[in-house]
C-alpha cells in the first residue's frame, strides 16, 4: 500500500467553523481532537458491558474521557424516561468534568420510528408505511414525537432518516426506507430532517439528524445486507443521490456511511463517494459518521486492508469524520501513530475535529450540555400516540377487494375467526428497531397495545371474535380446528407476516410466503368463507399460491404500535383505506423489478418473438402483484379534465402546468394521493418506462372534487444526470400521466435555439398521434 499523505482536499471551500470552534480547535491537544472522532457504544461504559444495560459505570467512563477524550457515545435500548436521564445526566457530568475544556460529549441514538428506545413512546410505523401514505406531514410528525420524547433525555443525535432506496425486495432493511421512489423519499426525509432539526418545542435544546447510509447500500447484488452492489454511475446519480441531496439541502447535520460496497469498492473507502460526490458535487459540510465497525470491516471482511491502521488510513484520507468504532480505543491509538509518521496531517484531523465540535455547537450542546426533569410528562404523551395511529391507517394498503368483501359491517357480522402468526403479536407489528435492536419476545411489549384481535374485538362489540393457534404444545402443525371454525365464520381474518429482525439478521433466501402460513391459508380457504389476507412484516412476501382465492388483501407492512387499532378499523370500515403501494409486490420469488424499470423488464409477453400469451399458455401478464401506486379505496374517483398550459417548451427556464380535476363518486370521504408520472419517450440511454414526478394526498368528501395541479419544471423534471452528475436535457416528447388520464408535450429547446439562429425554419408542433418525431435527439450540458 502506497504510503501516501492525507490532508484536507485543498479545493473543497475552506470551513466555515465558529469563533468557539475555532478557539477550541486551537487551544487543543492532537489526541484531544482524534477524541473527537471517535465514537464508542454503551458497552463501553455500562455496568454489565451488555448492549442492552442503561445503567453507567462511572470508573469505564472516567477511564475513556480522561485518557482517550472521546467526544461521542451511543445506543441502548428501551427504559423507562428516568433512568436514561440518570444515565445521560451522570454521563455528561463526568465527560465535562474530566474533559479539559469542557467539551460536552454528544450521545447518538437509533430513534427509528418514534422514540423507539424509550419506554411508553409513540411507535410510529416504520418509513415504508410513511412511504405508502404519500403524505410527508406523517414523516414530520414523527420526527416532532422522537424529539418531544426524547431530547429532555440527553439523546442529541438521531441516527434516522434512512435515505436508502427501497428497490430490493429481498433487503432485509427495505421496511428501513420510504420505498422505491426517490422523490418520496425526498419528500419524507426532508420533512422530518428539518422537524428534527429546527422543532423549537424542545427549546433550549436541538438534535442533529443523520441521513443514512450513504449511499448505495440499499441494492446488493444477493439481497443481503452489507453486500456488494452493482451500481453503475448514472444510476447513482438519478436514483440513489437524490435522497440524499434533499436532505443535504434542507441543512442536515450528518450522515452515516454505507457499510457494504459499490461495484466491489467499499464505501468507507472511497474518497469518490465520500469526498468527490458528497462534499464536492452535493455540497455536504457536515460530520459523515461510519456505521458499526466499519473502519475494521475493511479489513476483517471487505479485505482491502490489511491492517487497521491501514484502513483507518483509507477511511480517513477517503472523507470519514468519526469513526463508530464502536468497541475499543484503537481508533486513538492508530491515528496518533498515522499523523507521528506523517501520513495524515494534524490538519486533516482538525478538519475533522472541527466539523464534530461544530454540530456540537450547532445544536446548543455547550450551552445545554446537561439533560432536564421537569418536563418528563411528555413522554407518552397520548396525542403523540393518536398520531401514530392515524399515520398507521393511512399506510395500510388495500390490493384486492373483491365484491367490496370489505368492509366486514360489525352490524351484519357475527362471528370472525382471526389467526396467523400475527393475529396476537404486538412484536410483528413494529418490527426490528423497537424497544430494542431485534424488538424484543412478546412478554416485553406493553399490554396496553392493541394487538390484532383485541383491536377487532373493540371494532366488533357485538360479535364473536375467535382466535385459535395454528401449532398446537408439541409444537405441530395444528389445523383440524381451524378448519371447523372457518366453515363456521362471517369471514376469516388471517394475519400472517414475519416476526420482528433487524440487518443481517433478517437475511432471506426466499421471500415466498412460509409453507405453514400457505397451508393456514388454504385450510381457512377450503372453509368456503371469505378470506382476507393481511400481510405483516417488512417485505413482501410471495404469496402468489394463495392470493388467487383471497376475497381481499391487505398490506400492513410494519404499522407500529397503533396497527392493531388501524387495520381493525380498516376491516370494519369505520376508516377508509388510502395507503398506496410505495414498493412494487412482486408476484414470483424469482422476478423483482421496480416500477420504474426499463421498458421490456418487466413483460412476460414476448410478442417481440411473435409468441404472445395465449400461444405460451401463460397465465399472469405481468411479474407484479401489485404495481408501486396503487391502493384501493372504500369511495371511488375519477381523474378527468388534464390540461397543458402549453404543448412545447422551448428553453431551460419554461414553465408548464398541468391541472387535472379529481371527484370522489363514491358516498364516503376520502384521501386521495394524487401521483404525477412522467414518462420520456425517447432517451439516449433508456428511460424508465415512468417516473414519479410530482405527489400530493388530500381529503376529498364524498361528491367533492376539486382541481390539482403540478408545475413542471424543466430542468427539475424533464432532465436525467450521466454518470457524472450533469443534467442531460434531451429534445423530444413526453407522457404525462396521473389516474386516468394521460396528455403529451414536447421539450424543444435546442432545436428552438437552432431555429433562432437560422430565421426561416420552423419549430415543430404539439403531437395528435402516438409517433414520435425525437429520433434523433440532441442533448445538452446543464448543470
Ligand atoms: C446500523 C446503523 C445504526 C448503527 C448504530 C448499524 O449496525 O447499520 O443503521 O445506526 O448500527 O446502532
Amino acid at each position: 500500500m502506497a504510503a501516501t499523505t492525507s490532508q484536507p482536499s485543498a479545493d473543497l471551500p475552506a470551513a466555515n467553523f465558529s469563533p468557539r470552534v475555532k478557539q477550541l480547535l486551537a487551544q487543543m491537544t492532537l489526541e484531544e481532537k482524534i477524541g473527537q472522532m471517535t465514537q464508542l457504544d454503551i458497552s463501553t461504559i455500562n455496568t454489565t458491558g451488555a448492549a442492552k444495560d442503561v445503567f453507567l459505570d462511572s470508573a469505564k467512563t472516567t477511564a475513556l474521557v480522561r485518557d482517550f477524550h472521546v467526544g461521542s457515545f451511543i445506543n441502548g435500548e428501551a427504559v423507562p424516561a428516568a433512568q436514561w436521564l440518570r444515565y445521560s445526566m451522570a454521563l455528561q457530568r463526568i465527560t465535562m468534568r474530566e474533559s479539559r475544556l469542557k467539551i460536552p460529549m454528544i450521545y447518538g441514538i437509533d430513534h427509528m420510528h418514534g422514540a423507539s428506545y424509550v419506554s411508553g413512546t409513540a411507535i410510529f410505523p416504520h418509513n415504508i408505511n410513511l412511504g405508502a401514505t404519500f403524505n410527508p406531514e406523517l414523516a414530520r410528525q414523527a420526527a416532532r414525537a422522537t424529539v418531544l420524547e426524547s431530547a429532555d433525555l440527553g439523546h442529541h443525535w438521531i441516527f434516522a432518516p434512512v435515505q436508502d432506496l427501497g428497490v430490493n425486495v429481498y433487503w432485509p432493511r427495505l421496511y428501513e426506507t420510504f420505498g422505491e421512489d426517490p422523490l418520496v423519499a425526498s419528500r419524507m426525509g426532508e420533512a422530518y430532517v428539518k422537524e428534527i432539526q429546527s422543532n423549537t418545542e424542545i427549546s433550549p435544546y436541538k438534535v442533529a439528524a443523520c441521513g443514512k447510509h450513504f449511499l448505495g447500500y440499499s441494492d446488493p447484488r444477493n439481497g443481503w445486507d452489507r453486500t456488494n452492489a452493482l451500481i453503475p454511475a448514472q444510476r447513482l446519480q438519478e436514483f440513489f443521490r437524490p435522497p440524499f441531496q434533499a436532505i443535504v439541502d434542507a441543512g442536515v447535520k450528518s450522515v452515516m456511511i454505507n457499510s457494504g460496497e459499490i461495484n466491489g469498492e467499499p464505501v468507507h473507502a472511497s474518497k469518490a463517494i465520500l469526498t468527490d460526490l458528497l462534499r464536492r458535487q452535493m455540497g455536504f459540510k457536515g460530520v459523515a459518521v461510519t456505521d458499526w465497525e466499519d473502519i475494521n470491516r475493511l479489513v476483517r471482511v471487505q479485505k482491502v486492508a490489511a491492517s487497521e491502521k491501514e484502513a483507518t488510513f483509507m477511511a480517513i484520507d477517503a472523507g470519514i469524520d468519526v469513526a463508530m468504532t464502536p468497541y475499543n480505543t484503537n481508533f486513538c491509538r492508530l491515528m496518533k501513530e498515522l499523523v507521528q509518521e506523517g501520513r495524515l496531517t494534524e490538519a486533516r484531523v482538525t478538519l475533522s475535529a472541527g466539523r464534530m465540535l461544530q454540530m456540537k455547537e450547532d445544536i446548543g450542546l455547550f450551552d445545554n450540555p446537561m439533560p432536564r426533569a421537569d418536563r418528563l410528562h411528555r413522554v407518552g404523551d397520548p396525542t403523540l400516540k393518536a398520531q401514530a395511529v392515524e399515520a398507521a391507517r393511512q399506510s395500510i394498503v388495500l390490493l384486492k377487494n373483491e365484491q367490496n368483501v370489505l368492509p366486514l359491517s360489525p352490524a351484519r357480522t357475527k362471528r370472525l375467526l382471526v389467526v396467523g402468526p400475527s393475529a396476537e403479536s404486538r412484536a410483528n407489528l413494529a418490527g426490528g428497531w423497537t424497544l430494542a435492536w431485534q424488538g424484543r419476545p412478546e412478554t416485553g411489549y406493553s399490554a396496553d397495545i392493541p394487538t390484532l384481535v383485541e383491536a377487532l374485538r373493540k371494532e366488533y362489540p357485538g360479535a364473536q371474535i375467535e382466535t385459535l393457534p395454528y401449532y398446537d404444545k408439541t409444537g405441530k402443525l395444528s389445523l383440524s380446528s381451524i378448519e371447523a371454525a372457518a366453515k363456521k365464520a362471517d369471514a376469516v381474518v388471517l394475519a400472517l407476516g414475519e416476526r420482528p429482525y433487524t440487518e443481517g439478521l433478517g437475511n432471506a433466501s426466499d421471500l415466498t410466503l412460509p409453507e405453514d402460513q400457505q397451508q393456514l391459508v388454504r385450510t381457512a380457504q377450503a372453509g368456503g368463507q371469505p378470506t382476507v389476507l393481511v400481510m405483516i412484516g417488512g417485505r413482501p412476501n410471495i404469496i402468489r399460491s394463495v392470493a388467487d382465492k383471497a376475497s381481499a388483501i391487505m398490506w400492513a407492512g410494519l404499522p407500529g404500535f397503533g396497527g392493531g387499532t388501524a387495520m381493525a378499523e380498516i376491516i370494519s370500515g369505520k376508516a377508509n383505506p388510502s395507503g398506496k403501494l410505495p414498493f412494487t409486490y412482486p408476484l414470483f420469488a424469482g422476478h423483482i423489478s421496480n416500477y420504474h424499470h426499463d421498458n421490456n423488464e418487466n413483460s412476460l409477453d414476448l410478442s417481440d418473438f411473435g409468441v404472445g400469451f395465449e400461444q405460451r399458455g401463460v397465465k399472469y401478464k405481468s411479474t407484479m402483484l401489485t404495481e408501486y401506486g396503487e391502493g384501493l379505496s372504500y369511495t371511488t374517483y375519477a381523474y378527468s379534465g388534464l390540461k397543458l398550459s402549453d404543448s412545447v417548451l422551448t428553453n431551460p427556464s419554461a414553465r408548464l402546468r398541468a391541472t387535472v380535476r379529481v371527484a370522489n363518486t363514491g358516498s364516503r370521504a376520502g384521501q386521495e394521493a394524487v401521483l404525477w408520472f412522467l414518462t420520456d419517450e425517447v432517451g439516449r440511454i433508456t428511460r424508465p418506462v415512468r417516473l414519479l414526478k410530482h405527489f400530493e394526498k388530500q381529503e376529498l368528501a364524498a361528491g367533492q372534487s376539486r382541481e390539482f395541479a403540478f408545475d413542471i419544471d424543466v430542468m427539475r423534471d424533464l432532465s436525467y444526470p450521466n454518470g457524472e452528475g450533469v443534467a442531460q436535457l434531451e429534445d423530444g416528447w413526453f407522457t404525462l400521466r396521473v389516474g386516468s388520464q394521460t396528455a403529451r408535450f414536447r421539450y424543444q429547446g435546442a432545436a428552438s435555439a437552432r431555429n433562432a439562429t437560422q430565421p426561416g425554419k420552423t419549430t415543430g408542433t404539439a403531437p395528435t398521434g402516438a409517433s414520435n418525431s425525437a429520433s434523433t435527439k440532441t442533448t445538452s450540458n446543464a448543470k
